[in-house]
């Protein structure tokens, strides 16, 4: 089963301290900045194009297109932003990715900063990993000493400031716009797109924001070149990528495998399911992208197969429940994360979270009244794309998706409650 993993980003992980300097650059760390600074920025920008490599922080938009946005005519400074504030529930790479080699990150940001033209960076991550926080800045403080940020990188003339923001612990700050105005100073709330970062982002200046998994992968490409690259994943969705398996999984963790591997081979990685106990349903990014069955566990994990099921590849947290959870138990949770983590700006997803918790848990006491079903996909109706960014998208995927798959447990929610359906000590997760 290993010959199905594909170790690029977690290919040092089990060294020893990979996050030194010493350590990441005997194994060839840096190598690719020095391959970078000698090719002209807009080559970066067409390999890295070329390569098809697709944010890994869910949308799957093209990276190198998205560099290719930002304006060359615009006089105020450029500023490229790595979203490190991972948070989505069941998402857990760019974390142990930081921890274990911060340097594969430090890297590809001076290499993509070399690409679009920008002389100050920053990195703003999660508030609450403050471990991770402190790994970045050693590794920041150890690129700086070796002569790899700062002035005249490598005697090759560039310039970089890199900065870590830790931020204070909201989810909606991973939302991107919500990210620069936190890192402004402000309050974090998302901002009306159009116009999108690559064009008014930070400070009102073209701002790239991308993820720590695709700056990370740049190294990678530069070094191999992209046909390597194109030689693994999918027609439409290329290369090897971090997928983070949980659940009632024998053996949890994270599995760097191509675009387009399945979830059974991934089970199967990870040690199959709890011992006489069967796949019930997943959500192949996280919990805010729509839940899938186990009908679906033969079908390629890439943007297109997952879109094609109703669904979304997102982070590629495949967080997997068997038999024993109530998916109704289990909507309700994923809801009140949305409910409370809701930024208040907009009216659909301030309320519509609050009532979607409301008759969510009078049906997971067997309380629910004749309509509450259709209540619940009215309400989602009317706050899925009716609000400022895609936080209550994700609240209402889980809900429709839920209903979609698993109606009757929702109508067993009228009479009975969840947990004598679903006794809690069965299922060991809710
Ligand atoms: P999006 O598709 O609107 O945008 C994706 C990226 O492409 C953004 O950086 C955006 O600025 C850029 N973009 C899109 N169209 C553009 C254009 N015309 N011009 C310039 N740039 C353009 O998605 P989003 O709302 O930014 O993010 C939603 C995703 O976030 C979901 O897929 C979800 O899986 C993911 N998510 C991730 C986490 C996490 O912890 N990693 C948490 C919550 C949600």
């Amino acid at each position: 089963m290993t010959d199905l993993l594909t170790p690029v980003l977690s290919a040092n992980w089990a060294d020893d301290r990979p996050w030194r300097i010493n350590n990441y650059e005997r194994r060839g760390g840096y190598d690719a900045l020095r391959k970078a600074l000698d090719m002209q920025p807009d080559d970066v920008i067409a390999l890295v194009k070329d390569a098809n490599l697709r944010g890994r922080g869910g949308a799957g938009f093209p990276t190198g297109m998205k560099w290719s946005f930002v304006p060359k005519d615009n006089p105020n400074p450029k500023y490229l932003v790595v979203n490190a504030d991972e948070s989505e529930p069941g998402t857990c790479k760019d974390i142990p990715l930081m921890m274990a080699s911060p340097h594969t990150l430090v890297e590809g940001i001076i290499i993509a900063s070399h690409a679009i033209g920008v002389s100050h960076a920053f990195i703003y991550v999660r508030g609450e990993v403050l471990h991770v926080a402190r790994r970045l800045q050693q590794a920041v403080r150890e690129a700086y000493s070796a002569g790899y940020l700062g002035r005249n990188i490598l005697g090759k003339g560039l310039d970089l400031e890199l900065t870590v923001h830790s931020g204070a612990g909201a989810y909606i700050c991973g939302e991107e716009t919500a990210l620069l105005d936190s890192l402004e100073g402000r309050r974090g709330q998302p901002r009306l797109r159009p116009p999108f970062p690559a064009v008014a982002g930070l400070y009102a200046s073209p701002t790239v924001v991308n993820n720590v998994e695709s700056i990370a992968s740049v190294p990678s490409i530069v070094a191999n070149g992209k046909e390597w690259f194109q030689s693994m994943g999918t027609e439409k969705s290329k290369g090897f990528t971090l997928y983070s398996l949980s659940g009632h999984v024998k053996k949890p963790g994270q599995f760097e495998a191509p675009m387009g591997i399945t979830l059974r081979e991934l089970i199967d990685l990870g040690g199959g399911m709890r011992d006489g106990h069967k796949l019930k349903f997943w959500t192949p990014g996280g919990s805010s992208t729509p839940l899938l069955t186990a009908e679906h566990m033969d079908m390629p994990l890439d943007y297109e197969a997952t879109a094609a099921a109703g669904s979304m590849l997102g982070t590629k947290a495949l967080q997997c429940f068997d038999e024993t959870t109530s998916v109704v138990r289990s909507t309700l949770r994923f809801v009140e994360f949305y409910k409370h983590e809701s930024c208040g700006k907009c009216t659909p997803c301030r309320e519509g979270t609050w009532w979607l918790v409301q008759i969510l848990m009078r049906i997971e006491r067997g309380e629910g009244v004749e309509g509450d079903i259709e209540k619940l996909l009215d309400l989602s109706e009317n706050i899925g794309g009716r609000s400022f960014c895609a936080l209550a998208d994700g609240a209402v995927a889980t809900v429709t998706s839920a209903i979609k798959h698993f109606r009757s447990e929702f109508e067993a929610g009228y009479t009975t409650p969840a947990w004598e359906l679903f006794p809690y000590e069965k299922s060991a997760l809710f």
